[in-house]
Formats: C-alpha cells, structure tokens, sequence
C-alpha cells in the first residue's frame, strides 16, 4: 500500500533562494553599471544627475549586502564565481575598467616564475584588494590524488603487520630496523 505512494519529484532544495539571490546578484551589477557609465559621462556641475548616481550605487551596495544576508541566513552557497565579483569590504560589484581595476604580480626574484603570477583585483572604492593565484595549477582534491610512492609503500607495510605478529622473531627485527 506504501509503495503506491508517487516518488517525491527531486527539485532543486531551497529554490526560492537561489532565485532570490539570482535576482539580487542581476540588480546589483545592472545598477554598478548604470552608476558607473552615468559617472563617466556627467558634466561635474550637474547637482541633481549625481543625486541620482550615488542613490543608484548605495541601492547596488543594499542590494549586493542583501545577497549576503540571504546566502548566510538561508545557508545557501553562493558559487565562487559570483563572490569573486563582490568585494568583500564595501559590498561593490567589482567591474573590471568601471568599479575594479586588474593587475598582475609577481612576487618572484626578478618576475621569472611564471607560476608566481597573482591576479590582484582592487576595488576602486575602497581599495581592498583580492588576490588569486593565476600561474600556479590547482592541487587537486585529496580524494582524487594519487597516492605517492611513500605513502604506497607505508599502506603496505600496515598490511604487512598482522603476519609478523604471529612470529616473535620477525617482530624483534622489526624493531631493531626502525630508530627509536
Ligand atoms: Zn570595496
């Protein structure tokens, strides 16, 4: 009788979250761009045009804050991509040429590593800076490394241990081996 019951449809959990943030990560970089492009054609004397600017960022900064509050209260992980383009600092939508500015480090003797190169991304209003590491490969994730020639040799070795309990002299020899 149980199993008439029709299989529970698999949606995507907390939906209305991802939208949610979705939206306000979209309304947040419009209006970045927005008050960026108005910033840089607007005559400096036009009062009432800056207004409007500065009302069109601080929206964008409560939107890009907002985002934050929903992804922590709602436990919803916000993909790396996305938290790259805010900084952390002051909640700005970092553009590239409008809100941030790129710049490549390298901090090795003389700039040869070519692996020591960091892409150091600075935010134009406040000055905060994030950095990543762009030369050097990603080490992968342990559980898809492969074991080294060490460790190979150290699992066998534990392998080995039950077989030389069973004989009192292999044990003796065993200790002897090994320092300490
Ligand atoms: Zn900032």
């Amino acid at each position: 009788m149980a199993k008439d019951k029709p299989p529970k449809t698999k949606g995507v959990p907390n939906k209305h979250l991802h939208s949610r943030s979705t939206f306000l990560y979209q309304a947040a970089t419009y209006l970045t761009l927005h008050a960026a492009a108005l910033d840089a054609n607007e005559a400096p004397d036009s009062a009432q045009s800056s207004g409007t600017t500065g009302s069109r960022h601080r929206l964008a900064l409560q939107l890009a804050s907002d985002l934050q509050n929903v992804s922590r209260k709602g436990q919803v992980r916000l993909s790396s991509e996305l938290k790259r383009t805010i900084c952390k600092t002051c909640n700005t939508v970092l553009i590239p040429g409008r809100t941030a500015t790129q710049t490549i480090e390298n901090e090795s003797k003389g700039g040869k590593k070519s692996w020591a190169d960091v892409l150091v991304v600075m935010c134009t209003l406040c000055g905060s800076k994030k950095r990543f590491p762009i030369g050097a490969q990603r080490q992968e994730k342990k559980s898809e490394r492969q074991p080294t020639q060490a460790q190979r040799s150290l699992s066998e070795k534990s392998a080995e241990e039950p077989t030389s309990i069973a004989s009192p002299m292999q044990m003796t020899t065993d200790q002897d081996s090994t320092p300490g």
